[in-house]
């Protein structure tokens, strides 16, 4: 095996989050955040030491990356970085998994543009930063939307005209797949399975959240759709709601369309009811202090996951595990307690010492399913997936 270092990026509209690692080991070498891109007080965070530099630009934030990885001797030539693997928001029903990009490749990253507007331009324009800026790399695209490729057809379609989907492919994608897809591994490991013939329920709980029903070690239904808005209440995001609502909306409050999917993406969700932020955390906290409304969002997040756990857990003939993970799946013992005491009716029941210490495995003994916490690393498996295709390209 050759060892690499490959660099794992996730380009926003005004950030660029980054992690080293030296491959095959999957040991991180350094990481960091470039945020307020554009900005003359950019804030450029490598190992926790933040400095606030001018950065006009991504190119200008991926120049500032690369000479301070040199600086601090994290890499002592720019052509050690073999691979870069790039998180991208859509991969529509072309990219079914991880892909080596060429010109081809992203000219059909930005074509899918379309389907995510606020992921897939920034997402493309980052793989072609680097290839300008490092042109000895390898540039690969991690699609959020690959490991749901397997869904079946009558669960992604929508009962909307045939036509739509086949004219415009207005169906279900999903999103955070390589989460789903890491810790149900992770999960399979744990107790020792074969992956191929484990079947899971994940439930991805951070600030955007999903939950995914894996059957074999294929994704078999998620609740994200044709956008992240869909499926469970989130930080700022409704998640499924009667559809009638946004036209009621835009004919009674003459709202622009722009201002409805503004209502629904940003001050929805456990914001929108509780009035008093998207963060569990604060919205918990104000819940104990005996705010109404944030009993009450908390109540319909919990009642959310659950439904979606029980509806996934009809399509399973067998369930090895339910597992949580991300900010609030993987640290709020609350919020996992909340929802299996609504799984009780298939049998789940919570350790709930092992629950408080975040545990592996936080069933109890006579649980007829197990429950588990697995912390998620969509920058590992980038890595992982990159370092693959690249191995296969290269030979030193
Ligand atoms: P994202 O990557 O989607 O932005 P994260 O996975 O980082 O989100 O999760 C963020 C969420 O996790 C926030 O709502 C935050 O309040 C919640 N969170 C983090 N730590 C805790 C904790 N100890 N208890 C409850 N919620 C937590």
């Amino acid at each position: 095996m050759n060892n690499f270092k490959i660099l794992a990026i996730n380009s926003g509209s005004s950030s660029l989050k980054f992690k080293l690692y030296d491959m095959p080991a999957g040991n991180i070498c350094v990481g960091g955040i470039v945020e307020r891109i554009g900005s003359s007080e950019a804030q450029f965070s490598i190992n926790d030491k933040t400095k606030t530099v001018p950065i006009e630009n991504h190119e200008n934030a991926v120049k500032c990356l690369l000479e301070e990885l040199l600086e601090q001797n994290f890499i002592n030539q720019l052509n050690e970085i073999v691979g870069v693997g790039h998180r991208v928001a859509h991969g529509g029903e072309f990219f079914k998994k991880s892909t080596v990009v060429k010109e081809k490749e992203l000219e059909k990253i930005e074509q899918l543009g379309e389907l995510a507007p606020l992921h897939n331009p920034v997402n493309a324009m980052g793989i072609k930063v680097f290839s300008e800026i490092l042109p000895q790399s390898i540039q690969v695209a991690v699609f959020d939307t690959a490991f749901h490729q397997t869904i079946p057809s009558y669960n992604y379609l929508y009962p909307l005209p045939y036509s739509l989907y086949q004219k415009y492919k207005i169906r279900k994608y999903g999103f955070h797949g390589t989460s789903h897809q890491y810790v149900s591994q992770k999960a399979a490991k744990v107790m020792d399975l074969n992956f191929k013939e484990s079947s899971f329920i994940t439930c991805h709980l951070g600030n955007g959240a999903s939950i995914c029903c894996i059957k074999n070690g294929k994704s078999l239904d998620t609740s994200m759709g044709f956008t992240p808005t869909d499926g469970l209440m989130m930080g700022t995001r409704c998640g499924s709601i009667d559809p009638m609502i946004l036209p009621f909306l835009q004919k009674n409050l003459y709202l622009s369309v722009d201002e409805v999917e503004h209502i629904i993406n940003n001050e929805s969700g456990l914001l929108g009811i509780s009035g008093i932020s998207n963060d569990f955390r604060d919205v918990q906290i104000s819940a104990e202090k005996g705010n109404p409304l944030s009993k009450i969002s908390i109540k319909m997040f919990v009642k959310r996951i659950s439904e979606y756990i029980l509806s996934y857990a009809s399509e399973l003939k067998r369930i090895d595990g339910i597992i949580f993970t991300a900010g609030i799946g993987e640290h709020s013992a609350y919020v996992r307690r909340e929802i299996c005491k609504q799984l009780a009716c298939i049998g789940v029941r919570l350790n709930s010492r092992k629950n408080r210490k975040n545990e592996k495995i936080i069933s109890s003994e006579n649980s007829e399913v197990k429950v588990l916490v697995i912390p998620t690393d969509e920058e590992l498996v980038i890595a992982k997936d990159t370092y693959k295709l690249v191995h296969n390209l290269v030979k030193v």
